[in-house]
């Protein structure tokens, strides 16, 4: 099992790869892995001759320091996951410094309104950290294939912008969201919450499923309530947003079109810890 730290070590076991024209897969992560990292592993290890994670908790995309500082990390157990799971995945696991050197900061970026809706509405800056951190390690690994959960569909979206804007040789592919068998999304940030609020939290996508439900004959305006009316009975939940938006643009459903399709995205804190999850209407 093969574990790099730095840029340098890992450039110069690709390039002989990359020179061979072998296909590489790319799997970037916060770390704190369950089975929906998993899931992108498998696929890319399908999809390509050499895989590779990378485990970076990304500082400049985190907009309160709260949530970055209790964001769950424990390398070594993520390690020997992978190992259980497949030996031959390569895994990058640099450090901040290492990344930033003295300067964390994030680069601007235009997503063309993207980053204006939902999460970039909320998390002030969280995009243009997603697109910094994602470009640099494109160009450390220089990836075929790229694969990113649905769990994230804006941030999805967003690295799909970037790579048409940035004109990046790569395939960003989405993964369908991993659950839990109670519906749960699987997420890092479940690792945080006691055993009652992940029972709770399954309450998510039993909203999501009966919105999806109530969309086929309501507005979208109407679902909007009806979801909101939904949370409002659980009284540990403190829902953020639930917005119906186009997959592709992103801008929120103010007519149904039979053309276009939807998701219903929705956030929401309970034990002050926050979730996001989304479904395809
Ligand atoms: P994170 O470590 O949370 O930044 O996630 C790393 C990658 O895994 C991102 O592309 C996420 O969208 C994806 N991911 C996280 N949770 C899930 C899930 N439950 N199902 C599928 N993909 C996921």
């Amino acid at each position: 099992m093969l574990v790099f730290n730095e840029r340098k070590a890992i450039v110069s076991f690709l390039e002989p790869l990359i020179a061979q024209k072998k296909t590489i897969g790319f799997v970037p992560t916060m770390g704190a892995l369950h089975d929906g990292h998993l899931s992108l592993l498998d696929k890319s290890l399908k999809e390509n001759d050499v895989t590779v994670m990378s485990i970076f908790v990304n500082p400049t995309q985190f907009n309160n320091p709260e949530d970055l500082e209790k964001y769950p990390r424990n390398l070594e157990s993520d390690v020997s996951k992978v190992e259980a799971f497949n030996k031959n995945v390569l895994i990058f696991a640099p450090s901040v410094s290492h990344i930033y050197k003295n300067n964390v900061t994030s680069e601007n970026f235009d997503f063309d309104g993207l980053e204006n809706q939902m999460e970039g509405k909320y998390r002030p800056g969280h995009f243009d950290g997603v697109g910094t951190i994602v470009k640099r390690l494109f160009e450390i690994i220089r990836p075929t294939n790229a694969y990113f959960g649905e769990k994230d569909f804006q941030q999805l979206q967003i690295v799909k912008k970037m790579v048409e804007k940035v004109n990046l040789p790569v395939n960003v592919i989405g993964c369908p969201i991993f659950r839990e068998k109670s519906g749960l999304a699987m997420s890092s940030r479940n690792e945080r919450l006691s055993k009652e609020a992940k029972e709770k939290a399954t309450i998510i996508f039993k909203i999501l499923k009966a919105g999806k439900k109530y969309f086929e004959e309501h507005s979208a305006l109407a679902t909007q309530s009806f979801v909101e009316k939904e949370f409002s009975k659980h009284q540990d939940f403190k829902l953020e947003y639930f917005d119906i938006a186009e997959e592709k643009t992103l801008l929120p459903c103010i007519r149904k079109s039979k053309k276009k399709k939807y998701r219903g995205f929705v956030a929401v804190f309970i034990e002050d810890i926050r979730l996001i999850d989304n479904i395809g209407l």
